[in-house]
């Protein structure tokens, strides 16, 4: 993210879609600290990815973790200025990006159409799970949503992004559709719009068009009290248990 001060090159943020690359190994610290990556770090819901990288020896990637810098937590560790080629599992990541994409449609949705906005998510391999502040809650308000959501991502919209001043996002009618504290306090932030449903400040990783999400179910729903509903979904192709 523009504004970060950090040694490595957040090279997913730019191509989300690079599956390999060649990167240097810039210091060890708990883990590998890389010139650049294309391992997304665990943040705003969507768990990092693993892979491997492969230079002297074969190191796996089983974590990564972004504090001041992005840490590399591997089976065994890399040298300084080591040449290694980076390899992300994609089938995961891949599901990653369909489920993360499939939030912002479904965030839209529910803060247009139903007033209510996201307090949390958690996306997993598999599936995901949305928490949000609606007031009323039924099953009838889920299939409203699944429906909803359904029509949006036939419509194949273009996912897209570049960057904006803090302040005008923050300004901008609807774009804000998580807690505003928990957007990073950077003067420039990067955003991510969908079509004409969707703008908000993010920092994961999108496919290209809605039609890559593939159909979307919502299994199964919860009330976790007044303001805090639940909401688990699936895409087409996932084994949900
Ligand atoms: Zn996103």
């Amino acid at each position: 993210m523009m504004g970060d001060n950090m040694q490595t090159k957040q090279i997913y943020l730019d191509d989300s879609y690079l599956k390999e690359i060649e990167a240097k190994v810039m210091e060890i610290r708990d883990g590998i600290i890389l010139d650049r990556t294309i391992f997304y770090p665990a943040s705003g819901g969507q768990p990092s990815d693993t892979g491997l990288m492969k230079g002297k020896d074969d190191y796996r990637v089983i974590s990564v973790e972004k504090g001041e810098e992005i840490i590399h937590k591997v089976d065994k560790l890399a040298e300084i200025d080591e040449k290694v080629l980076l390899m992300i599992d994609w089938d995961k990541r891949y599901a990653h990006m369909r489920l993360h994409t499939a939030i912002h449609i479904i965030s839209a949705i529910a803060m247009n159409e139903f007033k209510a906005r996201i307090t949390g998510n958690q996306i997993g391999d598999t599936g995901a799970r949305i928490d949000f502040n609606f007031q009323d809650w039924n099953s009838d308000i889920s299939k409203s949503i699944e429906k909803r959501a359904n029509e949006e991502i036939a419509k194949n919209h273009e996912v897209s992004w570049g960057y904006m001043k803090r302040e005008d996002i923050l300004n901008m009618e609807g774009s804000v559709k998580v807690d505003p504290r928990l957007i990073p306090n950077l003067e420039i932030l990067r955003i991510v719009k969908i079509g004409d449903i969707d703008i908000q400040p993010d920092g994961g990783t999108h496919v290209k068009n809605t039609s890559e999400i593939g159909e979307l179910k919502i299994y199964k729903i919860e009330n976790k009290g007044k303001n805090n509903k639940r909401m688990y979904f699936t895409l087409s192709g996932m084994s949900q248990e």
